[in-house]
């Protein structure tokens, strides 16, 4: 076994919610960073993995565990581990072989040396003749080609990338991923390892040789996978097909039960992370999965390939059809269920009348909101209301998605609405009388 360089044993981080309590994001985290190796970390968002990778970079401290680096533990931001992120934080006054420099600069590298390393990077990375251009000057990959010259050119030990393609139109994503392997490949980077997030699953088994998968709330490694294919990796081949199709299995295991009749099904808990799932995309999938070559049944990532959409729109799409009894995930496959066909059939007002049916027998938090409205003398209620309630299992800003989730599915059916101005929900009908009252504008 080639040798550790970053050790992290039961790692624990716990921030402050909005209310003061903590909140564990990262509980009893296992996981050792080898020579010679890449790792990719797939993950649904806020499950830490960005928190990760900032422990990992020594820029944020653990509360418990241990973190060592080369064998020693890490206090503070450690020399030999660079970061490249999503954003391209580049200072705009500067030129592009001083963005590069900077990074020496700090490192007390004499200008002379700077100059001659920032080149030979530039030079690595694709970016010459483009020494004296401006960021602004740049198109969104070449500036992103900038971010990891200046991770690179302090020769990290280790490169850490979050989602460091995803800002990035697909073929110039691709391009620069392929460009870092073959460095890699080459070693022509003197990089002893690499670990990337990411949110596109064939990225991540085009790259690692080893795939993680985090599970949220809190965030802990549920699943590992070993890629042992030579590199560079062909997207079309079985192999990796056959991977994806894996991890597409895992990612969506356990999100919804499967395998069960209806009767069987318990409703969804009230604290469930209700999918970020827009309706018109569960609509668009369900009516594409009837036609050809479909027919009622797709594998995930030919129905990602076949629609364009990311694995980002997809999951959480599939997700929610599945909750609400549309389709049955199994096995990273999705199927239209009975219901779900009948769905895809039906006119507008029946299609809303099922939804709803759906919305109240499945989702226990849309069937408490609808209750509870329905107590209330005016059949309205404000926000807040919910919010709290959500904000006992989950922090702030995930309660407002979970409930913004709740609100668009209940208008969707019309079971219940929101008024943007007043922060109420309300019953359908309950807007219309108040409508009523207003006067005339
Ligand atoms: P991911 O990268 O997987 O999307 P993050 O590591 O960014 O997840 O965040 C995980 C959770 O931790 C989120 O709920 C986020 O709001 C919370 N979090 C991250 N950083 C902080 C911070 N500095 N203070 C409070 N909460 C934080
Ligand atoms: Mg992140």
């Amino acid at each position: 076994m080639n040798q550790i360089i970053v050790d992290l044993k039961a790692v624990g981080k716990s921030f402050a919610a909005a209310d003061g309590t903590p909140r564990t994001v990262l509980d009893k985290v296992d996981f050792k960073l080898r020579e010679r190796e890449i790792v990719a970390l797939l993950g649904q968002s806020g499950s830490g993995k960005s928190t990760l990778l900032r422990i990992m970079a020594g820029l944020v401290e653990a509360d418990v565990g241990d973190v060592l680096y080369r064998g020693q533990p890490l206090y503070g931001p450690a020399r030999g581990i660079s970061m490249v992120f999503q954003s391209f934080a580049l200072f705009p006054w500067l030129t592009v072989q001083q963005n590069v420099e900077i990074g020496l600069e700090a490192r007390g590298v004499s200008k002379d040396e700077r100059e001659k390393r920032a080149e030979k990077v530039i030079d690595m990375i694709g970016l010459s003749g483009f020494e004296g251009a401006l960021p602004r000057e740049l198109s969104g990959g070449m500036r992103q080609r900038v971010g990891i010259a200046r991770a690179l050119v302090v020769d990290p030990d280790v490169l850490l990338m979050d989602e460091a393609f995803s800002a990035l139109d697909v073929l110039t994503g691709e391009r620069l991923r392929d460009d870092i392997l073959e460095l890699w490949e080459e070693e022509q980077i003197s990089t002893k390892a690499i670990l990337v997030v990411s949110h596109n699953i064939q990225e991540a088994i085009m790259m690692a040789d080893r795939v993680l998968i985090f599970a949220s709330d809190p965030g802990r490694v549920r699943y590992e996978m070993k890629i042992d294919l030579p590199r560079p990796r062909d997207a079309e081949s079985a192999d990796v097909r056959n991977l994806v199709d894996e991890i597409y299995a895992v990612m969506t295991a356990g999100r919804v039960r499967v395998g069960k009749t209806t009767e069987e099904l318990e409703p969804i808990r009230l604290d469930h992370r209700l999918p970020d799932a827009d309706i018109g995309l569960m609509e668009g999938i369900l009516e594409r999965l009837m036609e050809e070559p479909f027919l009622g049944h797709a594998d995930l990532p030919q129905l990602a390939e076949e629609t364009g959409l990311t694995d980002e729109e997809l999951l959480p799409a599939a997700e929610a059809l599945a909750l609400l009894e549309f389709a049955d995930l199994v096995g990273g496959d999705v199927n239209l269920t009975d219901l779900g066909k009948k769905y895809v059939a039906a006119e507008h007002e029946k299609r809303q009348a099922i939804f709803a049916k759906q919305l109240l027998k499945r989702i226990s938090l849309a069937a408490h909101i609808y209750h509870s409205l329905q107590q209330d003398p005016d059949g309205e209620l404000k926000e807040e209301h919910f919010l709290n309630l959500l904000s006992e299992s989950m922090n702030k800003e995930e309660a407002e998605r979970v409930l913004k989730v709740a609100i668009e599915w209940g208008r969707h059916g019309e079971v219940y609405s929101y008024n943007y101005n007043t922060g109420m929900v309300h019953l359908p009908e309950a807007e219309e009388e108040a409508a009523d009252d207003s006067p005339a504008a």
